[in-house]
């Protein structure tokens, strides 16, 4: 009789969102007549912009004749995008990453979930507390996360770093030296980010220890403020230390379309001289097949000058929901943070309720769907996220509810 792999049967409850899902299904079951706002998911909900729509029908239009149809995507990328990224993501900050380092994905979460394959089954991990549930999810089918505390509702061999409003949602540096540390700034779940000094530091302990530093920097395009770096590469040494994963999702409005990328810059060598980029090579290409030709274009085409500018149109229009979100939650009273270099807006729940008695409160009384900070770790207890991706309209008819509550 065949066996499982016994990793995966120490996964946790059901992944977070479909746990909402479920709850959120029951209730409009049980409530039929109640017109529910849903700020949980962090989906974008405005159309394509009009240049990656026209890419996208001319690259369509490409396959319909024998003489440009494209079968299999090189597996690592299309010159032409991996060009385009390289000029734009990188150069243009005075960071120099080449084509050949950036290997294009269908995404942040397949690139988050797999980049752990290829480093040491007995590897320490750390994440922050509160966390992008994927990348502890990962290595627990990985096998390196060790036997759950229920006590602490922690895994024993993961190095958790409490991101609280006291160190202002960022971590400090672990006494105990991870192999693996994961950062995600602009930050999904509290929207805070790293500033350069405090990312120097990250990059600086991780050339130090021999660590390598996994920057999901999916949010990036929400960035305000000057000081937060859109790049690690932006910080002296990263390129010895660091891989950094991006997404087309969440600035181009990708989520269902799916593209994205990571770098893995060749200086990046393991401590037996291995350079983590062909192994990463080695991975893409043997378990992927490249992303489709089609979205591959339309990720080219949010490079020119007309899809920067819809791009950046786009960014500001779900801030001016994220703004809409703080100002009216302030005014209400409510403690929040967030909202400034990312589309999530972080609350404290009021009252000392738990994030999970906070989210049946809000689903009763004011009919708004939000994701319980605890869902996301243990310092995620007591707050609540708010997403900026609604319409405008739900967006000022949440804050109305809000502050009717
Ligand atoms: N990384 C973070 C931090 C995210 O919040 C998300 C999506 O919500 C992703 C990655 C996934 O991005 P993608 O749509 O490119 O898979």
């Amino acid at each position: 009789m065949f066996k499982l792999n016994e990793n995966y049967l120490k996964l946790r409850g059901s992944y977070l969102f479909s746990t909402i899902a479920k709850k959120v299904a029951s209730y409009s079951a049980d409530n039929p007549d109640k017109e529910l706002i849903r700020l949980g998911i962090g989906d974008v909900t405005r159309p394509l912009t009009p240049t990656v729509i026209h890419a996208l029908h001319a690259a369509v239009d490409e396959m319909a004749a024998a003489e440009t149809f494209r079968g299999y995507a090189p597996d690592l990328g299309y010159e032409f995008l991996r060009k385009a990224i390289a000029e734009h993501d990188f150069a243009g900050r005075g960071v120099s990453i080449s084509p050949d380092e950036i290997f294009v994905s269908d995404g942040a979460k397949c690139d988050s979930g797999n980049i752990q394959e290829i480093f040491s089954a007995d590897s320490k991990i750390a994440v922050c507390d509160p966390v992008y549930p994927v990348y502890v999810d990962t290595n627990v089918m990985a096998g390196r996360t060790g036997v759950f505390d229920e006590t602490k509702e922690q895994w024993g061999d993961v190095i958790y770093m409490p991101c609280t409003a006291e160190n202002n949602f960022t971590p400090a540096l672990p006494e105990e030296v991870p192999d693996i540390i994961y950062l995600c700034s602009p930050n999904n779940p509290t929207g805070s980010a790293l500033k350069k000094d405090a990312l120097q530091q990250w990059v600086d302990y991780a050339n130090k220890h021999g660590s390598v530093i996994i920057f999901d920097a999916a949010y990036e395009a929400y960035i305000s403020e000057d000081d937060v770096p859109h790049s690690i590469y932006e910080c002296t040494g990263a390129e010895s230390c660091a891989i950094e994963i991006r997404s087309f999702s969440k600035n181009a409005g990708f989520t269902g379309v799916r593209l994205g990328y990571t770098v893995v810059p060749k200086a990046l060598k393991a401590s037996d001289g291995t350079a983590l980029h062909s192994l990463w090579a080695r991975r893409h290409g043997t378990k992927y097949n490249g992303a489709p030709y089609i979205q591959q274009r339309a990720g080219e085409a949010v490079y020119t000058k007309e899809g920067q500018e819809e791009v950046r149109a786009l960014v500001s229009w779900y801030m001016e929901n994220a703004r809409l979100i703080l100002d009216g939650l302030k005014e209400k009273g409510f403690e929040v943070s967030g909202g400034v270099n990312a589309p999530y807006i972080w609350l404290k729940t009021p009252n000392n309720m738990t994030s999970w008695e906070f989210f049946d409160y809000l689903l009763e009384k004011a009919g708004i769907v939000g994701t319980p900070g605890s869902g996301f770790g243990p310092s995620g207890e007591g707050y609540f996220r708010l997403t900026a991706f609604g319409s405008r309209e739900n967006t000022v008819r949440a804050v109305e509810r809000f502050k009717a509550l």
